[in-house]
C-alpha cells in the first residue's frame, strides 16, 4: 500500500479545492456553499493523517467496518472532522454507525427507513440523512428507483426523519448531466436542499448542475490501493 507523501496529496486537495470553487464561480455560486467530502475508503492512517494536516475535515467512507478501525481516534484528536456514509448501511450496522458517522447519505430501502425510525422512537438522534435514488435503474445499484422516489421521500419525511437531501451515483456509461439534472429537479419539487452528487471525474458537472456535497476520492487521493 502506498501513501503519498504529505506535499503531494496537499497539493491535490488544493487542486480540487481550486477546481471547485471554479465551478462554482461559473455556475454563479458560492464555493461556499459547496462541500468536498474526501473519500478516504481503503486509505490508510497516514493518507488520512496527511488530508487532516492540509486542513480537510470532512471525510467519507462506504464500510463501517473499515470506519470502525480507522476513525474513532482520528475524530476524537480532530473533533472538527465529519464523517460521511456514502455505502451501503446494513441494518445490524445501523447502532455502529450512528455513533461513528456525521451524515448518512445511502438511505436506500424502506427497511433501513423503518430501522432509523425505531431508533429516533427509542430516543437516539440521527444524522442527517440523504436518499440514495437509482437515477439510472441498475439492478446491482442501491437505491430507490426513480418513479418510487416521490413517495418515499414523503414517507421518510412524514415519519420525522432528518431528510436533508438526495444521492445519486450515476451509470458509468452514460453523461452524468442528466441523472444530476434529475436529482436536483426531484429535490427542488421536496423543497430539500441538499444534493450529494458528483466524484472524481465528474464534479465540475455536479457542480453546474447543484451539487452541494461532493464526494472526491482518486482526484485526492489517487488510485486506490487494492
Ligand atoms: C468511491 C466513491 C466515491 C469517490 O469516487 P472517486 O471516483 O474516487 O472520486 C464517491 N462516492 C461513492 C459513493 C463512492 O463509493
Amino acid at each position: 500500500m502506498t501513501a503519498l507523501p504529505p506535499t503531494t496529496l496537499a497539493d491535490a486537495l488544493a487542486t480540487v479545492r481550486a477546481a471547485i470553487a471554479e465551478a462554482a464561480t461559473a455556475a454563479g455560486r458560492a464555493a461556499s456553499s459547496i462541500t468536498l467530502i474526501a473519500v478516504s475508503k481503503t486509505q490508510a492512517r497516514p493518507a488520512l493523517a496527511a488530508a487532516l494536516a492540509a486542513g480537510q475535515r470532512d471525510f467519507g467512507e462506504n464500510r463501517v467496518q473499515e470506519a470502525e478501525a480507522k476513525w474513532p481516534e482520528l475524530k476524537a484528536r480532530h473533533p472538527d472532522c465529519r464523517l460521511h456514509l456514502v455505502g451501503p448501511l446494513q441494518t445490524n450496522k445501523l447502532k455502529a454507525a450512528l455513533g461513528l458517522f456525521d451524515a448518512i447519505h445511502t438511505l436506500d430501502r424502506p427497511r433501513l427507513a423503518d430501522k432509523l425510525a425505531e431508533h429516533q422512537a427509542a430516543g437516539h438522534a440521527l444524522p442527517p440523512l440523504f436518499i440514495q435514488v437509482n437515477t439510472g435503474q441498475e439492478p446491482q445499484k442501491a437505491g430507490i428507483l426513480p418513479g418510487e422516489a416521490d413517495a418515499f421521500i414523503e414517507t421518510c419525511r412524514g415519519r420525522g426523519l432528518p431528510v436533508t437531501g438526495l444521492m445519486c451515483i450515476p451509470p458509468l456509461d452514460e453523461p452524468p448531466a442528466l441523472h444530476f439534472a434529475w436529482l436536483a429537479t426531484c429535490a427542488r419539487r421536496h423543497g430539500l436542499p441538499h444534493l450529494s452528487m458528483g466524484m472524481s471525474g465528474d464534479f465540475a458537472t455536479a457542480i453546474a448542475m447543484g451539487a452541494t456535497h461532493v464526494r472526491i476520492g482518486t482526484a485526492i487521493f489517487g488510485a486506490r490501493p487494492g
